[in-house]
């Protein structure tokens, strides 16, 4: 690992104006001291902010604001959130272990790095890692790769499971910016699909600071289910995720909500599904219509085609499990 400088951060809107171009804020360091491990992240110095971000987690009147430092384990465990927002709770608890869920912040992983193996391995090209180069997953082993959104410059993944929650329950993002002032911005636009950069996983700025994460109230607290599907039960990266909510009326569906994982370089929503879903009664004929519909949006890839079926399925079943939480 390159020798770096460790400073603890000032606090409120210092903070940012502490950091150098070449520096990195560090929270829990579970993905950011691994990418130093492996050379990929070479910053000359850290600045802690887990003294100084709010870890707080407090109701607002429209909704619930979670500080960027509050741990994985704690937002998972809080009352309030699991009555009121429990499809998030289910989601982080799918994802890592305790050790790591412990640790893991709430900003630090909405910024984790995808975990496509090339990214990680410096001897191969790899367009994310150092732009030009080239893209090795999409010639070469690609079965965890993305299904929609793709570009040939990256097939990439956006491996975290919180987020895929977050972007169902249309969260906001709030930071704090080099200027020093504070910005929101909608979860849905908070990643980014890889285009020609996909060097660039969202549209935080440059050296912005994430705050919090604001999720507005819903009527989605009976009905939803967070399915994970990936190659062992515990402690790996999600082949396939599904973020279900239903708001029912009786057994008429108000409204839905639906988002996967393991698909694209961001969470996804499945905006077409939600909308077939509105107004329709809620059972397993309508889900099993519904998750056909999925398939106008994939495009998968010579090691992935398995994924079409597993996620038509995962929704159908997600859905089904709505019914039954
Ligand atoms: C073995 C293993 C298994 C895992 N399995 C899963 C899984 O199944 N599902 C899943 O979702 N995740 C999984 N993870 C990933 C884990 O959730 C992330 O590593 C974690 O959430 C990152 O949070 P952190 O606070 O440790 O971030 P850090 O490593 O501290 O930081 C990550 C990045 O975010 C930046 N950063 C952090 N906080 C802020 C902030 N407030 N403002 C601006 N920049 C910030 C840092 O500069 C860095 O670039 C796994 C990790 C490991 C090691
Ligand atoms: S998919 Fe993205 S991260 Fe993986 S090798 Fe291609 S460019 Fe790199």
């Amino acid at each position: 690992m390159k020798p770096f400088n460790f400073i603890k951060a000032a606090g409120g809107t210092q903070t940012v104006k502490q950091k150098k171009r070449t520096g990195r804020f560090i929270a829990g360091g579970t993905n950011l001291v691994d990418l130093m491990k492996k050379h990929i992240e070479q910053p000359e110095e850290l600045i802690d902010i887990s003294g100084s971000v709010p870890a707080s987690i407090g109701k607002k009147a429209a909704g619930i604001r979670i500080g960027a430092m509050a741990r994985n384990s704690v937002v998972a465990t809080n009352p309030d959130i699991i009555a009121a927002y429990p499809l998030l709770s289910k989601a982080i608890l799918a994802g890592a272990s305790p050790q790591i869920r412990n640790m893991a912040s709430t900003g630090g992983n909405m910024l984790q790095r995808t975990r496509c193996p090339y990214f990680y391995d410096p001897t191969l090209p790899c367009n994310k890692r150092n732009p030009g180069t080239g893209c090795s997953a999409l010639t070469g082993d690609n079965r965890m790769s993305a299904i929609v959104g793709w570009s040939e410059n990256c097939v990439a993944v956006h491996p975290s499971d919180m987020c895929v929650a977050l972007a169902a329950l249309d969260a906001n993002v709030i930071i704090t910016g080099k200027d020093q002032l504070t910005k929101t911005i909608p979860f849905k636009n908070f990643h980014r699909l890889p285009g020609n950069t996909p060097e660039q996983d969202n549209n935080l700025p440059a050296d912005a600071l994430i705050t919090a994460v604001e999720i507005p109230g819903n009527a989605f607290q009976k009905n939803c289910f967070y399915l994970k599907l990936r190659d062992r039960d515990s402690y790996a990266f999600a082949l396939i995720s599904v973020a279900a909510a239903l708001h029912l009326n009786g057994t008429t569906i108000v409204s839905a909500r639906l988002a996967s994982g393991g698909v694209a370089h961001k969470p996804w929503r499945w905006y077409s599904v939600e909308q077939f879903l509105e107004g329709k009664q809620a059972n397993a004929q309508v889900f099993q219509q519904a998750a056909t519909l999925v398939q106008k949006e994939i495009k998968t890839l010579p090691h992935n085609v398995y994924k079409a079926t597993m996620l038509q399925g995962a929704i159908e079943v997600a859905l089904q499990n709505c019914l039954n939480a």
